[in-house]
């Protein structure tokens, strides 16, 4: 069975095309630029080189047609009739209260995620944008949706209530909701597989740390409380924002800086985080580079990062009543070393001590825990679009 996974912004759209009877990638891509000028299309078959194609893409249905287009050619293509393409799955990102699980996406279920929009003004409406796409070109697929939310709905009403008037939550459904929930579920379920046991017996720390991070607190396989709220800019420190911040803060920098709602939003989202106690980047590769060569601000941003997710698997461990895994995952979670070491540091009270060897380790599996830890300390890559993949398997399947 062959399923195409997509994952659409509003100018952008990633793909991969999955064999699911071997689970193995035969293709994937992305398409960029769309809508604006340069747009184009890189596609690469798997064992082959990129093939980089630029044309004029204005909307998502042109983007979506290329993909195919690519997928069927004769050279770099892997399908030979689409036919043999069983389904679609897509990423969504905001599904609210609406869906627990991943669903076939029919009129009903597309109506339920245009009333999420305001949830996720800006990624909501590029997912639906690219599943209309889909049912245009391919009319006859069948699709599904796997929600970023989904895994979180599982929280219990004492972690996603806020402390403000109950009435918000029923006029605007204001509660925390979770990001990344797909990738706590691989990692947390890969962890588990990792180590021989059963998921319905551990209790899982997933450290998602990104240009975007959460942490999620994973008991007997159920998301019991995560880092991100109402929106994704909620937990630790991120790439550009703030995490976690005093709410008061807000009208406070509004009114000294003169800034209106709009500029304040944009200041914690695109200029904070890293970024802004640093001064220097985004990116925590330039900023260890640059905490080597001793620049204080950037030493700094390492140490509030990695005392935040420090203090976020103790809260976590807290609320589980124990920890008996900690998984590290997503794009510094895999690679980089020093935050997995700062963060652990100062642990061993709880059972954590990790390996200076192993933990030694870049973009694979990884049991990094020092012999006699009693909390195993994993690295797992996450796989988003393999979940994907399964989910709309299992669905088209049922059906
Ligand atoms: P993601 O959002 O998961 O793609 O993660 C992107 C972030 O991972 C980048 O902004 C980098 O800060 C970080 N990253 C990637 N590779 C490394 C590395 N080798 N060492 C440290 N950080 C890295």
């Amino acid at each position: 069975m062959k399923i195409l996974v997509i994952n659409c912004g509003s100018s952008s759209l990633k793909y991969q095309l999955f064999d699911m009877d071997k689970e193995s990638v035969l293709a994937k891509g992305l398409v960029e630029r769309i809508g604006i000028d340069g747009s184009r299309i890189k596609h690469t078959k798997t064992g082959m080189d990129a093939v980089l194609q630029e044309t004029s893409i204005p909307d998502h249905k042109v983007g979506i047609k290329l993909v195919i287009e690519a997928l069927l050619d004769k050279g770099h293509g892997v399908l030979s009739s689409l036919d043999e393409l069983s389904a679609v799955g897509h990423r969504v990102v905001h599904a609210g209260e609406k869906f627990a699980s991943s669903v076939r996406l029919d009129a009903k279920v597309m109506a339920a995620l245009k009333d999420c929009i305001p949830l996720a003004p800006l990624h909501n409406p590029a997912n639906i944008m690219g599943i209309e796409a889909v049912s245009e070109v391919l009319p006859s697929v069948p699709q599904v949706g796997v929600f970023d939310t989904a895994f979180h709905q599982s929280m219990p009403e004492h972690a996603f209530i806020y402390g403000i008037p109950y009435g918000y939550y029923e006029k605007y459904k204001v509660r925390r909701y979770g990001f990344h929930g797909t990738s706590h579920y691989y990692v947390s379920h890969r962890a588990a597989e990792m180590l021989g046991r059963p998921i319905e017996k551990l209790k899982i720390v997933t450290c998602h740390l990104g240009n975007g991070s959460s942490i999620t607190a994973v008991d007997g396989g159920r998301s019991v409380d995560t880092s991100m709220g109402f929106t994704p800019l909620a937990g630790v420190l991120m790439g550009t924002r703030c995490g976690d911040i005093d709410p008061a803060l807000i009208p406070f920098i509004a009114q000294a800086e003169k800034l209106d709602v709009k500029d304040v939003d944009i200041l914690l989202n695109k200029k904070s985080g890293i970024l802004g106690v640093s001064g220097l980047s985004s990116d925590l590769r330039d900023i260890e580079d640059a905490a080597a060569r001793g620049e204080a601000r950037s030493k700094l941003a390492l140490a509030v990062l990695s005392y935040g997710i420090r203090k976020y698997i103790g809260a976590y461990a807290a609320a589980m009543g124990g920890i008996d895994v900690l998984v590290f995952t997503a794009g510094v979670g895999e690679n980089s070393a020093l935050i997995r070491s700062m963060v652990c540091e100062g642990l061993e009270f709880m059972g954590i001590s990790i390996d200076r060897e192993k933990n030694n380790v870049r973009g694979k599996e990884a049991d990094i825990g020092a012999e006699g830890s009693k909390v195993r300390v994993l690295v797992v890559p996450t796989n988003e679009e393999l979940v994907i993949a399964r989910d709309t398997k299992r669905l088209v399947s049922e059906a």
